[in-house]
């Protein structure tokens, strides 16, 4: 292994987790990479010392996740418990009795025994068609419970929840939410939610990491760019580039960034983020960027029974 090894946060329910993953949803990216280079994005990742890989079953990705982990394990280059896998419930599969099968086949794709980690990818639920249903998340909830009782997920918890619905499944659940995952960069500080999670003890893992850092299809995207002075001469006096300013940035405010790259170099780059620290003022002035504009926004879904994203969420 010759590159940083993350280190790792304590979830609620004692498990550890690295925090820094890769991410394998390429929806977002330009060009939009062929599936099959996510093996080798996963090999390569590992090889420089990522543990943590991020998939979801709407990706259409788990068999190259799960062949890359395998490439891995059979170079000798790490065992299975070495590593930590996310993956997660897609939103057709919200009725309790559909999660222990959802997870089955995500498993059956991935070729392993259990995941780490199994999110709710969103709160709302859909028909297999798309069109909206009817499915209550604390419902969903349940059938995550089951998954974490059969051992086939170790750990359990939400992605896109806002603050109201995090609560929610908080205050009626046996078993806690552990990680809540959603955007979070430069123009989407997240500053409330953030804090919810942090009081109520819930990790976070951060999409979207670098914003509109890098291209994206949102011409009208507000700061910062990777050109972006105050970002550039944060690069310049720690010898790093503007994307690992902002990866350490989320890093500093206790969250685990899930960058996306299928670029062997960048890979590396992202993370190579444990030699420096940013000043209080720094994360401070990085904030100051924040406009509430997310990159991510599935707005086919907004009038759906449960869609999350609210302009601002409520004062903690
Ligand atoms: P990211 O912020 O990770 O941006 C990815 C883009 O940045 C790609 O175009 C990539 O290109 C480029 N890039 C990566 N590293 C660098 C670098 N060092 N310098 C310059 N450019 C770079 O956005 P995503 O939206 O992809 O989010 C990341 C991950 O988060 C997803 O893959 C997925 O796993 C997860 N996610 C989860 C969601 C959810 O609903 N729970 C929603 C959205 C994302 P290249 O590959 O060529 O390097």
């Amino acid at each position: 292994i010759n590159g940083a090894e993350a280190p790792t946060v304590q979830l609620n329910d004692g498990h550890k987790m690295p925090v820094v993953a890769l991410g394998t949803g390429r929806g977002t990216a330009p060009g939009s990479e062929s599936v099959e280079e996510v093996r080798r994005a996963v090999f390569d990742a590992i090889s420089v010392g990522y543990r943590h890989i991020d998939t979801a079953a709407i990706y259409n990705d788990e068999a190259q996740v799960g062949a890359g982990v395998a490439d891995a394990v059979a170079k000798g280059l790490v065992k299975r418990e070495d590593l930590f896998i996310t993956t997660k419930l897609w939103n057709d599969k919200h009725a309790k009795e559909a999660v222990v099968p959802a997870l089955r086949e995500s498993l059956r794709k991935l070729n392993l025994d259990y995941v780490d980690l199994y999110l709710i990818h969103f709160p709302t639920a859909t028909k297999p068609d798309g069109s909206p249903d009817s499915v209550d998340y604390l419902d969903t909830w349940r059938g995550m419970e089951e998954v974490r009782q059969l051992g086939l997920a170790r750990s359990i918890g939400v992605s896109n929840f806002n603050s109201t619905q995090l609560q929610r499944v908080y205050d009626s659940s046996q078993v806690k939410p552990a990680v809540n995952q959603f955007e979070v960069n430069p123009t989407m500080t997240q500053e409330p939610l953030v804090k919810l999670c942090k009081k109520l003890n819930v990790a976070v893992m951060a999409y979207s990491p670098f914003g509109f850092l890098v291209s994206r299809k949102n011409a009208d995207a507000p700061p910062p760019k990777a050109d972006d002075p105050e970002l550039v001469k944060m690069a310049a006096k720690y010898g790093k580039t503007t994307s690992q300013i902002v990866l350490r940035y989320l890093i500093e405010r206790g969250l685990t960034p899930i960058p996306k790259s299928t670029n062997k170099e960048r890979i590396a780059q992202n993370i190579d983020l444990f030699d420096f620290k940013l000043t209080e003022d720094e994360v401070a002035t990085i904030s100051k960027f924040n406009k509430n504009v997310r990159v991510i926004h599935p707005a086919g879904m907004k009038d759906y029974p449960n869609y999350p994203f609210v302009t601002e969420e409520p004062a903690v």
